[in-house]
């Protein structure tokens, strides 16, 4: 954190001040034009904003590793080049998700996106559904069953408690947060994203939430306990590729590599949406210009007694997904990391420290 500070302070020094810092010869000098130029090509419109596992995410890695080599930063330890490939499988949705509610002679259809967003739910579901306005239900009672969970407002400890109690599935309110990333969260994925190579967490497997409009909870609200069917097909899996961009100066000491420290950031960002380019020169173009920066000084000049590591991850904006595949595959043992530093949206001034 601190170095994160002193570094965040040290660029916006160098890049705004209007004389020269008054740096001791011997001290490294942060190259404001360097870091410009870093963030001019990773934030700039050609890469349209870096998005997960597509060609621009892949140029942004290409030209990551690119200057890692043009600053004298070797390839990672272990590996023939700077790529760590990261094979990603997503799931899709055929159709969007329905779901229908039928008690005596009525019938109420939920339609994903028009009424409701159900968050990952799966390819089918059927269920007793019962509506409730309490959420501490005895556990027997929504054991099983798709509880309309009928709150004044979203209520999420409420929500999760159902869940663990055993519900299938928890139709609540949406929030005007929710609604407000109604489109994002009504045309997500209906399930994870895969990571070869890594093991899904182990857990019990939750029930599916699912947000409904006012509308729909009025309709809702007049249904007697009876049976729903959730349907929500897939269609074949996505696969995409990211990277971690992976470099190292190895130090002079004898034990340089077993006090290593590794400096990191992530240099994707979210890409394109409803044809807005999202830059991402904060998030986090910023944090990647400052781990080249940290690799063009410490790659120039007299080599350093510890080890030093450079990772640069793809796919953090779903999930961190390309630094989980690292975790799980390393290219040093991860014991012999002495710190971490990483860098996320340095680029603004931070409240708690005005001026850095
Ligand atoms: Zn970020």
């Amino acid at each position: 954190m601190r170095f994160q500070v002193l570094l965040a302070g040290a660029l916006a020094a160098a890049a705004f001040a209007a004389t020269p810092l008054p740096l001791e010869a011997a001290k490294p000098v942060v190259c404001a034009q360097c870091v410009k130029a870093n963030m001019d090509r990773l934030a700039g419109d050609a890469l349209r904003g870096r998005g997960c596992g597509t060609e621009d995410e892949h140029v942004a890695a290409r030209f990551v590793a690119e200057t890692l080599k043009r600053y004298g930063v070797a390839a990672g330890a272990g590996m023939d080049g700077y790529l760590q490939p990261v094979q990603l499988t997503t799931p899709t949705a055929a159709a969007p998700p329905t779901l229908s509610l039928t008690a005596g002679g009525q019938h109420v259809e939920l339609l994903q996106g028009r009424d409701m967003a159900a968050m990952q739910p799966p390819p089918s579901l059927q269920a007793p559904f019962i509506r409730l306005t309490d959420a501490r239900a005895a556990p027997e009672a929504v054991t099983g069953k798709i509880v309309i969970f009928d709150s004044p407002i979203y209520d999420p400890p409420g929500v999760q408690g159902l869940l663990r109690a055993g519900a299938t599935a928890v139709i609540t309110p949406a929030s005007d947060e929710i609604l407000a990333h109604w489109d994002d969260l009504s045309t997500r994925p209906p399930g994870r994203t895969q990571i070869a190579g890594v093991e899904r967490r182990a857990g019990r497997s939750m029930g599916v939430t699912i947000f409904a409009k006012a509308d729909a909870m009025a309709a809702l609200r007049k249904l007697e306990p009876g049976d729903a069917r959730l349907e929500a097909p897939q269609g074949p899996p996505r696969e995409r590729t990211t990277y971690a961009v992976i470099g190292v100066l190895h130090g002079t000491a004898p034990d340089a590599d077993r006090h290593a420290i590794l400096l990191s950031a992530h240099y994707d960002h979210l890409g394109v949406r409803n044809g807005v380019i999202f830059h991402g020169a904060n998030d986090d173009a910023s944090g990647t210009a400052a781990v080249l920066e940290f690799a063009r000084i410490l790659g120039s000049g007299a080599k350093h007694r510890r080890t030093a590591y450079f990772a640069l991850f793809g796919c953090e904006e779903e999930g961190g997904l390309a630094a989980q595949a690292f975790l799980a595959h390393p290219p040093m043992a991860i014991g012999d990391l002495a710190a971490n530093l990483e860098f996320e949206m340095i680029g603004v001034d931070d409240p708690k420290h005005p001026g850095f």
